[in-house]
């Protein structure tokens, strides 16, 4: 189906340790959504997998009915695929704009990519704000919103992102969750990997709940937000 990305029977190894069992799910066309599950869940594993950045031992993903098995990471936003990996890694040693326009390195520079660098400062104003700073000296909230913001550079119609809240403050973490929901307004497929439930459910429609390498729960966000387990478990309610 256009723009349909499917993910069929994804394991990962490393070594004789299984990480991801054979997990399968489909991100439909515009559709939000989360992996939650506790440290060593396998969430980034799976994540890193779909993007190439580690082997897969089995399994098959295809987007609007291409086979992306063979792409290596380099070559994923050609497939209008975005990645925005846990831990920033923004270039600190250039301005905030560097940053933005080494997003778009796929892309010509033209009326479109000028208009995705407006899009990401309406997104992200105070990326605007600082577009001369060095990325270096921005705070970990504002580097995050960067590390976003270059991922939408590329113009991808699907975004996966790793624990885009991770060491955030409260209010920080607030605005990311804007940012995410506005986005996923606009239409963007998202795959949210996190290790915060509650944040997770209000940015996505359906989510998978990963133990030990497998999807033990799916359901829509609304459901799994009330249900007990997950209550107790993943928001300590
Ligand atoms: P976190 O929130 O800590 O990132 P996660 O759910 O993303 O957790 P993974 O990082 O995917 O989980 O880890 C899944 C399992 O694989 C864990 O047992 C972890 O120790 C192991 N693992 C992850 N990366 C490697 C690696 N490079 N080499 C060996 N084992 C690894």
């Amino acid at each position: 189906m256009i723009g349909e990305y499917s993910v069929r029977d994804l394991s990962v190894h490393y070594g004789g340790v299984c990480a991801v069992k054979s997990i399968s799910f489909t991100v439909a066309e515009g559709q939000s959504i989360g992996v939650i599950g506790a440290n060593g869940a396998g969430k980034s594993s799976t994540l890193r997998a779909l993007m190439g950045l580690v082997p897969r031992s089995s399994g098959t993903v295809t987007f609007d009915g291409k086979d992306m098995s063979g792409v290596p990471a380099r070559n994923m936003v050609r497939h209008r695929i975005g990645y925005v990996p846990e831990g920033r890694h923004v270039f600190g040693g250039l301005p905030v704009e560097k940053n933005l326009l080494l997003g778009a390195y796929a892309r010509k520079w033209n009326a479109e990519t000028r208009a995705s660098l407006e899009e990401v400062y309406a997104l992200f104003p105070v990326l605007g704000e600082m577009s001369d700073r060095l990325a270096g000296a921005l705070s970990g909230g504002q580097q995050q919103m960067l590390s976003i913001g270059r991922a939408l550079m590329a113009g991808p119609r699907l975004l996966l992102l790793d624990e885009p809240s991770m060491g955030l403050s409260p209010k920080l973490v607030d605005d990311i969750l804007a940012a995410l929901q506005k986005l996923r307004d606009q239409g963007l497929s998202l795959l949210l990997v996190e290790q915060n439930a509650k944040l997770t459910f209000e940015a996505t429609s359906e989510c998978l709940v990963m133990e030990n390498g497998e999807v033990a729960m799916t359901g829509t966000s609304e459901e799994l937000r009330k249900d007990l387990r997950v209550r107790k478990i993943y928001l300590g309610l």
